[in-house]
């Protein structure tokens, strides 16, 4: 039988990772976990409580609330204590304030023991910004997403046009930025490509490109 594999995917915002992770994961057969969507759900949830923000508050947060995922052939809808977010958690007002939430250490420790739990038995593709460093370090294939700040503002934008949103191209590119910097420069698992994990520049490649080229290297493992 075929060892069934722990893919970590890790990148900065707008690679790509999800659709990427998605389509892979569908294709091996694996569950897909979007560990953004975890962090998003936390940042959800400190919003609907409508408090000043303290670690305190969204450490204690994260440590009881229950995250769960309902994969459906197009979504991957998410779930917090029972009410739907899937849509809730991509408002702008949660990308702004989600790499503040990331950042605190309570947060990540809920996040990262349910993650391990997730993915301990195999058969996973988890995408993130820790994965290979912190959460699987073990993992079986590493890989690193990236492309430029220009060609991941400029995918966003289509994303967000076709979703029929108006969203300013300059700005979105100075949010990507913002948050990219954020996540680079927190103490506690900050994003960076892990030693061993395949570095995939994808500026120039199309989605069923890198997915092909993901795929290639799971089957060769
Ligand atoms: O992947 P996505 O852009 O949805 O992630 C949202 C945010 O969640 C990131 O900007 C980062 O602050 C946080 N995150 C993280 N660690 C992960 C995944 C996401 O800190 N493994």
């Amino acid at each position: 039988m075929e060892k069934k594999l722990v893919v970590a995917i890790d990148g900065p915002a707008g690679a790509g990772k999800s659709t990427i992770a998605k389509l892979a994961a569908e294709e091996l057969g694996y569950i897909y976990i979007d560990t953004g969507a975890m962090y998003r759900s936390v940042a959800w949830k400190f919003l609907q409580e409508k408090q000043v923000f303290s670690p305190e508050l969204v450490g204690r947060l994260a440590a009881e609330m229950e995250i769960t995922f309902k994969p459906e052939a197009k979504l991957n809808r998410v779930f917090v204590d029972g009410t739907e977010v899937t849509e809730a958690i991509r408002t702008p007002e949660v990308t702004e304030i989600v790499s503040k939430v990331s950042a605190v250490g309570e947060v990540r420790e809920a996040m990262v023991a349910q993650q391990r739990r997730m993915g301990e038995a195999g058969g996973v593709v988890m995408d993130g910004r820790d994965i290979g460093t912190v959460v699987f370090p073990q993992a079986d294939l590493k890989i690193f997403l990236t492309a430029s700040a220009e060609e991941r503002a400029s995918r966003r934008h289509k994303e967000m046009l076709a979703k029929g949103m108006q969203v300013d191209l300059q700005q979105l590119q100075t949010d990507i930025e913002a948050r990219d910097k954020q996540d680079c420069e927190r103490e506690i698992a900050p994003l960076c490509c892990a030693e061993d994990a395949i570095y995939l520049d994808t500026s120039s490649m199309s989605i069923l490109e890198v997915t092909a080229k993901i795929l290639h290297l799971v089957r060769e493992h």
